[in-house]
């Protein structure tokens, strides 16, 4: 048996699994929230992850090995990798590139070392699947020299979902993965979209940070960077407060004032023109990527949509693909608003691009990462 307590620390909660890699069956899960909220909260990551346990209990006996979510593993980390002092501190050095994500990462990793000592803990990165993205989709038309300094490029991110999804979408299928031309919409509070060509991902929306690409729930998603020196210059905004509001302040929230769609779609069915709005410019957005994706491509396979809002809400679906009969693409109305939560197909059988709908398992998929580095270590 091998249980993998995996561990995804973000800044104000913690969440955590102990996953089965070989039945694939979550054994237990659960998340900490408010960690350093003044009423009600638990003050630090040390004592979220305490709380975990206390959570976990008994299914803490029989781990192999502890896997930490990592946001931003820079240019060389990229493959799973066993944590020592010399990797933490590499991490360190890489959060300007993810100053949101990797810090409470790293705490989360230094909390867990110190209370699960003689376990290994493996960093699993959310960059890794997209290392290898052509050059030409992941260079920026920038100065060549400053990028090359500062380590500037379209890394994506949501890789470890993107590269599940894909293979379970394969296996749906019944079909190798390596014929396949697929593209796969990772639609939850974050959002992502990538092209991936026999299992090789060839186009991903996300960049050097995770805010690049569709609109999320608080994240603007692509804008003109000349907004940045607008704000700084005009609004006299800093650095910080610009980033902040990008990256907490927009996407859905920032529109329409709230990030769940079942929200959304409640606001809008009472007429709220603001929700109408963030979500026509969510959809907008999509069915751009979408039609830049088709052609990257010529003829895609697969069209499969995963993460919270891509497996739960029909409307966005129906919407984000109507009217593409001309590229392929059909769905199937009563299949796409079939609520069951498990891979099921959506489009109609004459549709010549097949969509589907797959859940996704960050969690099972970092856990298999952590044991298949242990199996090929010994
Ligand atoms: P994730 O980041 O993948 O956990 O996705 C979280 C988001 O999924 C929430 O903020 C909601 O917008 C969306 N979501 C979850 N359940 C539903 C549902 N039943 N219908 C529509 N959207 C949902």
């Amino acid at each position: 048996m091998n249980r993998v307590l995996v561990v995804n620390s973000g800044s104000s909660s913690l969440k955590y699994a102990v996953v089965d890699a070989d039945s694939g069956d979550t054994i237990a899960d659960g998340i900490v929230e408010r960690i350093g909220e003044e009423d009600g909260g638990v003050p630090d990551h040390a004592a979220a992850l305490q709380a975990a346990f206390d959570e976990l209990d008994d299914d803490m006996t029989g781990l192999v090995a502890v896997g930490h979510r990592v946001v931003h593993g820079g240019p060389d980390l990229y493959e799973p990798t066993l944590v020592d002092d010399a990797v933490v501190a590499r991490i360190d050095e890489l959060s300007p590139l993810a100053p949101l994500h990797n810090p409470p990462a790293l705490l989360g990793i230094e909390v867990a070392r110190r209370a699960l000592p003689d376990l290994p803990h493996i960093a699993v990165f959310d960059t890794a699947f997209f290392h290898d993205l052509p050059p030409a989709a992941a260079t920026y038309a920038i100065d060549r020299d400053l990028a090359a300094k500062w380590g500037i490029r379209r890394y994506g991110f949501h890789g470890t979902s993107h590269q599940y999804v894909s293979e379970q979408a394969a296996e749906f299928l019944g079909a190798p993965l390596d014929s396949l031309r697929q593209i796969v919409l990772h639609l939850g509070n974050g959002a992502s979209a990538s092209v991936i060509v026999g299992g090789r991902p060839v186009e991903t929306s996300m960049g050097l940070t995770p805010m690049e690409g569709l609109v999320m729930g608080t994240r603007s998603g692509d804008l003109d960077p000349g907004i940045y020196a607008y704000l700084w210059r005009t609004a006299k905004m800093s650095v910080d407060d610009i980033e902040s509001m990008l990256n907490r302040r927009s996407g859905m929230l920032g529109l329409g004032g709230h990030i769940d769609f079942r929200v959304v779609h409640r606001q809008i069915a009472s007429g709220d023109a603001a929700a109408q709005l963030a979500y026509d410019v969510y959809i907008h957005r999509l069915r751009k990527y979408i039609g830049a994706y088709l052609a990257v491509l010529g003829t895609a396979d697969v069209i499969t949509f995963t993460a919270g809002v891509g497996e739960n809400d029909a409307a966005v679906r129906r919407d984000a693909l109507s009217g593409m009969t001309a590229l392929g693409v059909e769905l199937d109305e009563q299949l796409n608003a079939d609520p069951r939560r498990e891979a099921r197909r959506i489009s109609t059988d004459d549709s010549a691009t097949t969509v589907l709908v797959i859940p996704t398992d960050e969690e099972l998929a970092i856990a298999r990462a952590c044991v298949s580095l242990l199996t090929n270590r010994s």
